[in-house]
């Protein structure tokens, strides 16, 4: 397939390597970052758009993809596919896939989960949100990039499993750090803390396979001084997308809006930014009750 890859910085250019290695022509653009090797530089985002069968787009946040979405449609032919991996809100998402129909293009929201390690090794999970059409076309290239690909429904679902995805790793891994901390002032033994919950009702992704505690359970970024992995302020964004969404359908969700305060407060105001989201684990050890 010809393939325009816009937006590659940490995710996108390891998931546009994949892609040239599995035999695609890839055009990509990036107002920044340089374009991994196999990769043709084109000197707009329509220009990666030219003639592609499929756009896919790796952009920082919503308001970024509206317009590079609006630059890149005209560019389009008839029945190529905009394909969105980056996390936004689900309004943009759905905005963005009536402008695709109005264009005369398909459009297909598929955000991912597995971070910067999943996008090098190929073994992401991609969530869509589109017609069954559009995801038929990129399914080949979710099989290249992901180890895992679910069609979640219409436009705007794959954004909306991502928000409900990370609210719920948000919110599990506040709950295991401030566990541990616990367990700390009570004398419990965290590798016995580990062996037990790993095994018991309370565990969860967040303990088992990428526990906060140092030295505990599999590796996982507190084995490394808390380098992310993922970092804090990406986990506070896609908390704040999950509580934009909340409002939007007027759901309650207070653990969700709790996680968002506790995040929000770890990066802008203490040491939380550029540390791994379980980096919550040392926040709490620090502190007192009240
Ligand atoms: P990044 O900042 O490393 O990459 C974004 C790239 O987009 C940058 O290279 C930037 O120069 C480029 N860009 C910005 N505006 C542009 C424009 N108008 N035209 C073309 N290029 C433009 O971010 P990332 O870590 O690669 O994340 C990308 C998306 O994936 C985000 O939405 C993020 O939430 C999501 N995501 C990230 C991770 C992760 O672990 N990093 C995990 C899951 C999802």
């Amino acid at each position: 397939m010809k393939i325009g890859f816009i937006g590659l910085g940490n995710m996108g250019a390891p998931m546009a390597r994949n892609l040239v290695a599995a035999g695609h022509i890839v055009t990509g653009y990036d107002t920044h970052a340089a374009m991994p090797d196999g990769v043709t530089g084109a000197i707009s985002a329509a220009g990666a758009a030219h003639d592609a069968d499929v756009v896919i787009t790796m952009l920082p946040n919503g308001a970024i993809l509206r317009t590079v979405a609006k630059e890149v449609m005209p560019a389009l032919k008839p029945g190529a596919v905009l394909c969105d991996c980056s996390t936004v809100d689900v309004e943009t998402a759905r905005i963005v896939a009536d402008e695709a129909a109005r264009a005369g293009c398909l459009a297909i929201d598929a955000p991912v989960s597995g971070g910067i390690g999943g996008a090098a090794a190929g073994t992401l999970t991609f969530m869509a949100g589109g017609t069954s059409a559009a995801f038929e076309i990129v399914r080949p290239l979710f099989d290249i990039m992901g180890q895992k690909a679910v069609h979640c429904g219409g436009a705007g679902a794959g954004q909306a499993a991502k928000i409900c995805n990370n609210m719920i790793l948000g919110v599990t891994m506040i709950a295991t750090c401030e566990a541990f901390a616990l367990a700390d002032k009570l004398g419990l033994d965290r590798q016995k803390m580990f062996d037990v919950v790993s095994t018991s009702s309370g565990y969860s992704w967040s303990m088992n396979a990428y526990c906060p505690a140092p030295g505990v359970g599999p590796k996982s970024p507190s084995d490394n001084g808390y380098q992310p992995g993922f970092a804090a302020e990406l986990m506070l964004k896609d908390l704040r997308l999950s509580q934009q969404a909340a409002e939007l359908a007027d759901a309650d969700t207070p653990m969700g809006q709790l996680a968002a305060l506790l995040y929000e407060t770890f990066v802008e105001a203490e040491d939380g930014r550029g540390r791994d989201f379980s980096a919550m684990l040392p926040r709490f050890e620090k502190r007192q009750r009240g």
